[in-house]
């Protein structure tokens, strides 16, 4: 037998309403904060990730997945949106249509990582990129959007930890202290850090690794050197989320993976969700659509996991779907009546309620079982003597009350059932 591939997930029709609930408020708390809607490709030119997201980095360096097409193209699945969002930015021109474009998106994305609970190979993000502004009340209004999101399904044990990567030349001044910090230590450093240290050096602040984190306690912090423009950006994200009553807490060890980020980085966390604990993360990129082949403009985004919020969700018990019901179901005694139930259902169906009948040619009883179970809140019968009179019989579940109405008249059990 054919299975799913390792790492992906069926979302079947019974977990399918926690996800549209959850996509529901996405979309109402997006729009709020009037935020467009764009959707891209799942594919695209390796080379956008390969510059957009960087060469060192995990994403790109192990996790892509990646092939040559059958035009000799090299195709990536993609990984993560920003990347994918500037590109059309830049290719038509929103720029110039606005000065500046709030977008968001829901969207599958694809990395080769170990699988693991809250880590899958497909998995969906949602997010928003703001570009065209510098204003820190912008990056505020990412963590605002992400923490209001997360407010409404309920999520109670959720923390918002920010810090800022200041612009590149006070990090640069920066990693050359942090190089010489390490340089007599870097021998005691993991592999992976070691090759860190050569290529993407604030990522070593990532490692798990007991040697790697001893080594980097005492570490220079970037955010003691940071430059005054960031410093003052900071103060005013902090100020706003305060204002705005999200709690946060300053995690100068907060690098994140991808090598665009300036200024303002944010994740925030549940406490609910074991190793794979950040739900989200973001922040300021204001270099990447220069590098991408556009004018420089600033911008700014966050991203969120929707496999690890829903299972955040349901360790908490955070919000309950009720059980679906249907209005009506239709059962008949006869088979030659099948005809003419399909056809009242269809005029039903058509008036806006939800409608089942039997395809399955059971029996009466075995019909009103169904119907039960579906929890319907009508049965309307046809057969016996009755029909024969011209007359349907309809009952309500909820109080057993019964009452005839004439077939020809569809309308009238239509208002009743309206009422
Ligand atoms: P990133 O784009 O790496 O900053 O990730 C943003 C969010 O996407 C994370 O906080 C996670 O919630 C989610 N995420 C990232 N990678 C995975 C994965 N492999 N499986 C499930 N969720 C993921």
């Amino acid at each position: 037998m054919i299975k799913s591939i390792t790492g992906t997930k069926d979302i079947l029709p019974e977990d399918i309403q926690r996800w549209n609930f959850l996509e529901s408020i996405v979309e109402k708390v997006f729009a709020s904060f009037n935020y467009k809607e764009i959707r891209t490709p799942v594919f695209e030119e390796t080379a956008l990730f390969a510059r957009g997201i960087g060469e060192a980095t995990d994403i790109v360096g192990k996790e892509m997945y990646t092939f040559i097409d059958r035009s000799e193209t090299s195709i990536t699945l993609k990984p993560e949106m920003t990347a994918s969002v500037v590109r059309a930015f830049v290719e038509h021109s929103l720029g110039t249509k606005q000065p500046l474009n709030k977008l968001f998106y829901i969207s599958p994305m694809f990395r080769q990582e170990r699988p693991q609970a809250g880590r899958f190979r497909q998995f969906h993000q949602f997010g928003a990129e703001a570009i065209g502004s510098n204003s820190p009340l912008l990056d505020a209004e990412m963590i605002q959007m992400a923490f209001d999101i997360f407010k409404l399904l309920g999520l109670k044990d959720v923390s918002v930890k920010i810090n800022s990567l200041g612009v590149p030349e006070s990090r640069e001044k920066y990693k050359e202290l942090l190089r010489n910090y390490l340089f007599d230590k870097k021998d005691n450093l993991s592999e992976d850090s070691r090759m860190r240290f050569e290529k993407n050096i604030l990522r070593i602040f990532d490692s798990k690794i007991e040697c790697d984190r001893e080594i980097m306690k005492n570490a220079p912090l970037l955010i003691d050197y940071l430059d005054e423009e960031s410093k003052n950006d900071f103060e005013i994200v902090k100020e706003a989320l305060t204002r705005g009553n999200i709690p946060f807490e300053i995690d100068p060890k907060l690098v994140r993976g991808l090598d665009y980020y300036t200024k303002t980085t944010f994740e925030i966390v549940s406490e609910k969700v074991g190793s794979q604990s950040a739900l989200c993360g973001g922040g300021r990129y204001d270099l990447l659509i220069e590098q991408l082949g556009g004018k420089p403009t600033p911008g700014v985004g966050f991203a969120a996991g929707i496999e690890r919020i829903l299972l955040a969700c349901e360790n908490e018990k955070a919000f309950s779907i009720p059980e679906s019901s249907i209005d009506l179901y239709i059962t008949r005694l006869d088979k030659e009546l099948e005809k003419f139930v399909y056809d009242i259902a269809s005029y039903f169906r058509r008036e806006n309620f939800i409608v089942e009948i039997d395809y399955l040619d059971r029996s009466v009883k075995a019909q009103m079982r169904e119907a039960n179970k579906l929890g319907s809140r009508y049965v309307l019968f046809a057969g016996g003597e009755e029909f024969q009179n011209g007359l349907l019989n309809l009952k309500n579940m909820a109080d057993g009350i019964q009452k005839t109405f004439d077939k020809n008249n569809l309308e009238e059990i239509k208002n009743y059932l309206k009422k």
